[in-house]
């Protein structure tokens, strides 16, 4: 089991010249390899300087994260020997720059720029295969995690929105991992569930009285403190479960069978919704969260219709058998879905949306 032995959430370009300081201490990388894109170096042109103060920095810029941008960095950290690489990016350069160096065994440093889900210290890198499809791969947790609340502050709303929806997530993922511990292949582990759990209370239900407009560095670092945590509570169990159960399974049924254009953590905001009402537990404090948030509480709030959805429902008990949740065990079928979502209707009625 590895975890992160560096991080910091700075807030001011010197506390971040800092920060890489005391991670660049006692073993200085000779070559170091910038995995981002385009868009995203212009835009932090300062840190890259940052690390070309005092080493040999070269960048790789990459548009997606599927196997081709994979193999051509494996390649560039293998042919030109590089012993560190840092992914600077939302998703996809923390994605490749990750999975890349868990191959050829150099540091990861993972810098995000967004807070929209819990990747930025988990030790899972998303690889896309086709067009819809993506696989979570096992890898390694970053050896050092950088969040700098400017950049963060600087991202779209909606990235926040993600992120509190993908760390709400380990509640529900956490509930399916107790109840079912007995049906699962793996051991529940009890230290990663419980952090899993705490760093979903660092947002919920306390975040429902906060604006995203308007959204403190205070809150942002508590959010940040909550996805670096739930990422090292996978680290700690060997796998995703802490932080992923029935909610990311419904996530994944949607993503697979409709490709909408809306966060991972807005997909996984609709499965916390389903699994709340199957596992009967925080259903009107969810429903209440996710409508003062903004965060959508049911498929038509992304644009799916029920008809449809109800597909995505039986479909996601069919994803990852191994990993039993409440899925597997109400094994629903189409009427028994129709009658829940009409029951979530019901129940969003009286809440107030
Ligand atoms: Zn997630």
């Amino acid at each position: 089991m590895k975890i992160p032995q560096h991080i910091y959430i700075t807030d001011k370009k010197r506390e971040t010249k800092e920060a890489f300081e005391k991670i660049f201490q006692t073993e200085n990388p000779e070559k170091l390899l910038v995995v981002t894109s385009i868009s995203t170096i212009k835009q932090l042109k300062w840190v890259f300087d940052l690390l070309a103060r005092n080493r040999r920095v070269e960048k790789h810029l990459i548009k997606k994260n599927d196997k081709q941008a994979l193999e051509k960095t494996i390649k560039r950290i293998r042919k030109d020997s590089f012993d560190c690489c840092i992914g600077i990016g939302g998703g996809k350069a923390l994605d490749i720059a990750k999975y890349a160096s868990f191959v050829e065994k150099v540091r990861f440093i993972s810098f995000p720029t967004l807070l929209s889900h819990d990747g930025i210290a988990s030790p899972v890198a998303v690889i896309r295969d086709g067009k819809h499809w993506s696989e979570s791969r096992k890898a390694e947790s970053p050896y050092a995690v950088v969040v700098d609340l400017m950049t963060i502050s600087r991202a779209p709303a909606k990235s926040i929105l993600s992120g509190i929806g993908d760390l709400v997530a380990n509640l529900f993922a956490s509930i399916d991992a107790e109840v079912f511990e007995k049906k699962c292949k793996s051991p529940n582990n009890e230290l990663a569930a419980a952090i899993a759990r705490s760093a979903s209370s660092l947002v919920f239900p306390s975040f429902s009285s906060i604006s995203i407009g308007r959204i403190s560095k205070k809150e942002l670092k508590q959010l940040a403190w909550g996805l670096v945590l739930s990422g090292i509570s996978m680290s700690i169990a060997g796998n995703s479960r802490p932080a992923s159960g029935a909610e990311h399974k419904i996530s994944h049924a949607i993503d697979y069978l409709f490709s909408p254009p809306v966060s991972h953590g807005f997909t996984v905001s609709i499965g916390n919704v389903i699994s709340a009402f199957l596992h009967r537990r925080y259903k009107n404090e969810i429903i209440e969260f996710n409508l003062s948030l903004g965060l959508p509480v049911s498929c038509e709030d992304i644009g799916i219709e029920k008809e449809e959805f109800v597909n995505a429902v039986l479909y996601a008990g069919k994803i990852r058998p191994d990993r039993h949740t409440i899925l597997e065990e109400k094994k629903l079928t189409k009427k028994e879905v129709m009658y829940l979502l009409d029951e979530i209707e019901k129940v969003r009625g009286e809440v107030g949306g």
